[in-house]
């Protein structure tokens, strides 16, 4: 292709990021997902591959093959920068990944490593984050000054937003709702599920896809996955198990969600990930927090995420925000 400008990249090997173009990838427990977006955040490209599960330098490979494969099809004057969403935290202290269920990362250099792959810096935050930043920027929660946005996916992930800059807080676990126990639990739903972290009765051992899967299978012998049973349980046709199972996740969803509003009291709660296509949840949700609120009313909006599936990863994206781009490399 010939060029026309002072520098043809497009194969990452151009110098400085005078394209403006944001590349934003989404690590996720099953699939991984690149976007890359102009300088005005317009989508120019995306794909979504499996990811290699288990495989630590598969997963680095992956993400700087998906990286060449969106700068090679829309080539643009030098490199595009890049940001990543992982089920995960980098340790403040350590610079490691920690908190991963995707925990072949667990104890990774993961910034190092890609940036060393991708031949330049690369932004990792943990994906609830990206989500939250997303929505709070133009999405669902664009214009309230503090949102909590969570991910019912794979697992369950929360970010918190206040006026447009993710709190993370000292210990890089600002919103780690999912691993926080299921509040007012019944006597059937103690100890719990065990859950990855090592302890017994998260949030995510109740209320992440797998979890409701899992629940649906011990009450019925049914196996289904979490989307078909709430779809089931939307359709008068759906069957009582499925019923059954929803009334249970809106019931945990509410208390745990209830408890974050006793807490923090956002502006608006946001639902990201797999489940959170489920409208039921939005119909639902408000009344269902309300008596376990310390409050006479609770006027707290309930969500679904406007860019869908996108958010994680345009969150991901805009992990460089204008007049953040790395320092250019002189041409030489
Ligand atoms: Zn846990």
């Amino acid at each position: 292709m010939a060029a026309t400008g002072s520098q043809s990249a497009g194969t990452g090997a151009g110098t400085g990021y005078g394209g403006g173009h944001r590349i934003g990838i989404d690590l996720g427990g099953t699939k991984t997902e690149g976007i890359l977006l102009d300088r005005q955040g317009n989508q120019l490209a995306r794909h979504r591959v499996p990811t290699p599960k288990g495989d630590y330098d598969g997963t680095v490979a992956t993400i700087r093959d998906l990286v060449a494969r969106l700068e090679g099809e829309v080539p643009a004057d030098g490199k595009a920068t890049v940001g990543l969403g992982i089920p995960g935290t980098i340790s403040p202290a350590t610079g490691l990944v920690k908190n991963a269920n995707s925990t072949w990362l667990i104890g990774r250099d993961f910034t190092r490593d890609l940036a060393q792959a991708l031949a330049r810096p690369v932004r990792i935050e943990n994906d609830a984050n990206c989500l939250a930043v997303s929505e709070a920027t133009d999405g669902a929660g664009a214009g309230c000054g503090v949102v909590f946005a969570a991910i019912l996916g794979t697992g369950c992930g929360a970010g918190i937003v206040v006026d447009g800059r993710v709190l993370g807080g000292r210990n890089a676990i600002a919103g780690e709702w999912g691993h926080n126990p299921l509040p007012w639990p019944a006597d059937d739903e103690r100890p719990g599920p065990a859950c990855y972290c090592g302890r017994h009765g998260c949030l995510e051992t109740f209320v992440s896809g797998p979890a409701v899967a899992a629940d649906h299978l011990a009450a019925t012998g049914e196996t289904l996955d979490a989307a078909t049973i709430l779809a089931r349980a939307a359709d008068p046709a759906g069957g009582d198990g499925c019923r059954a199972t929803a009334d249970r996740l809106v019931g945990r969803l509410a208390r745990g969600l209830a408890a974050v509003a006793n807490l923090l009291d956002p502006d608006v709660i946001v639902l990201g990930g797999g489940l959170s296509n489920a409208g039921l949840l939005y119909e639902r949700l408000p009344a269902a927090m309300q008596p376990w609120a310390f409050s006479d009313r609770l006027d707290t909006p309930v969500r679904r995420a406007r860019h869908g599936d996108s958010s994680g990863v345009r969150g991901a994206a805009w992990l460089w925000r204008p007049g953040e781009m790395p320092t250019e490399t002189p041409g030489g």
